[in-house]
């Protein structure tokens, strides 16, 4: 039994009432974004209609208000993350912008010609792509944590990979593709003891399961808020206080800086700096209200529960005949990930979809992984606290209809 009440959740989120083609909306593709509640949504209207200025405190009442509201969001971020202060916590659009200012403000600074950046075999396109375009501008040399059949990496073959010209290490916590759970807090020790610095891509774990960046001795951890029951449009990136203060900006223009002369510019302190011109202030905030109410129904709790989704999703599929489960590990949080035989995963997708449930199917912005396994697409099933056990019924009946040939029920 889950340590909360299922039902009760659901209707915390208005949009899982919708019907789609007749039937109850099964939403199964949490992992590209999640449903908001209304803790979120009320947030939103009340922000737009009771505080909304730009950020300046001293001018007046509704630019204290909105100040006031944007820095508590951060705060929020902080104290959910575990990170040892606000200042330490960057808002930007999402993983992707925070992985890719890393790459900028960092990377041109640390990373020379022949210098090694380290990233793993499961990654986001958002973390490979970045460090190509680093890689390019300054004749890097990027290396591959390979990963074994069940689609966990190989923390012997990482070892080996680290060197003295090691840079940087970026890897994620939870595959997007697959589900598997990255043992990252192994990772961050031996990249260390390499002399690097590491950046957790927490996209997909985030929202799964605590995070604790002291814990973890994380340099840099980025995710989204939109895959956390927040707005699309705002993210995080978490900075080590040193890491982030040996980091020149990479945007300018306002809000960043101190001093500005016609001849040079003085810049604002972590985490400012990094904040260029007018951010998202609405959705920071928004943000935060979908922090506290996650909070309020538990991580801990939340991450046993989709556990069960998993273990019940992957035992009924994977009775199906001709249905290959694509990623074994025994450690996943969230997803599952299958091909059909005889059906292309957009086919799935389709049938699905004319039984209400939404999944993703295709290659899910991570190609390298999808062909380590032969595969250009794969159908990928994702879970959240709101899917019930009935939901996952629905989705294996589904699928098993397909794979007998029936087409309409
Ligand atoms: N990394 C991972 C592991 C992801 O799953 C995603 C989103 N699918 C991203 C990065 C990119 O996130 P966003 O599109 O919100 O920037």
């Amino acid at each position: 039994h889950p340590p909360f009440d299922v039902l009760a959740v659901r209707r915390d989120f208005p949009i899982l009432t919708e019907r789609v083609n007749g039937r109850p909306l099964i939403w199964l593709d949490n992992a590209a974004t999640t449903q908001k509640p209304h803790a979120v949504i009320d947030r939103l209207v009340e922000f737009y209609s009771h505080e909304n200025s730009n950020i300046h405190r001293a001018a007046h009442e509704l630019a204290a208000r909105a100040t006031d509201a944007y820095e508590h969001a951060r705060r929020t971020v902080a104290r959910f993350l575990g990170a040892g202060g606000a200042e330490e916590i960057v808002f930007v659009r999402g993983t992707t912008e925070a992985i890719n200012l890393v790459a900028n403000a960092w990377g041109n600074g640390h990373v020379r010609a022949g210098d090694e950046i380290v990233i793993s075999h499961l990654e986001h396109h958002a973390n490979i792509v970045p460090w190509q375009l680093l890689a390019e501008r300054t004749g890097a040399v990027i290396k591959v944590i390979p990963v074994d059949e069940s689609g966990q990496i190989l923390l012997e073959e990482y070892a080996a990979l680290l060197s003295e010209r090691t840079r940087l290490v970026s890897v994620t916590q939870v595959s997007n593709a697959l589900g598997t759970v990255v043992p990252v807090k192994q990772v961050i020790e031996l990249g260390h003891r390499a002399g690097a610095r590491v950046l957790i891509d927490a996209a997909q774990s985030a929202p799964h399961m605590p995070t604790n960046v002291t814990a973890l001795d994380a340099d840099f951890l980025a995710f989204s808020g939109h895959k956390l029951f927040g707005p699309t449009g705002i993210g995080v990136l978490y900075g080590k206080r040193e890491a982030l203060e040996e980091m020149a900006p990479w945007e300018g223009g306002g809000n960043m800086i101190v001093d500005v002369t016609l001849e040079r510019s003085v810049f604002q302190p972590p985490p400012g700096r990094f904040e260029a011109g007018t951010g998202n202030i609405a959705d920071a905030v928004g943000l935060a209200a979908a922090i506290e109410y996650v909070e309020r129904i538990g991580l801990p709790g939340i991450a046993a529960y989709e556990h069960t989704l998993v273990e019940h999703a992957t035992e009924g599929l994977r009775r199906i005949p001709g249905l290959r489960l694509i990623g074994t590990a025994p450690e996943k949080a969230g997803i599952v990930s299958f091909v059909l035989d005889g059906h292309q995963p957009a086919e799935v997708g389709t049938e699905l979809n004319r039984h209400g449930i939404a999944v993703r199917a295709g290659h899910h912005c991570a190609q390298p992984i999808l062909r380590r396994f032969g595969l250009e697409a794969t159908v990928r099933p994702s879970f959240a606290f709101y899917n019930t056990h009935d939901e996952v019924d629905a989705l294996i009946a589904a699928v098993r209809q397909l794979s007998a040939g029936g087409r309409r029920s």
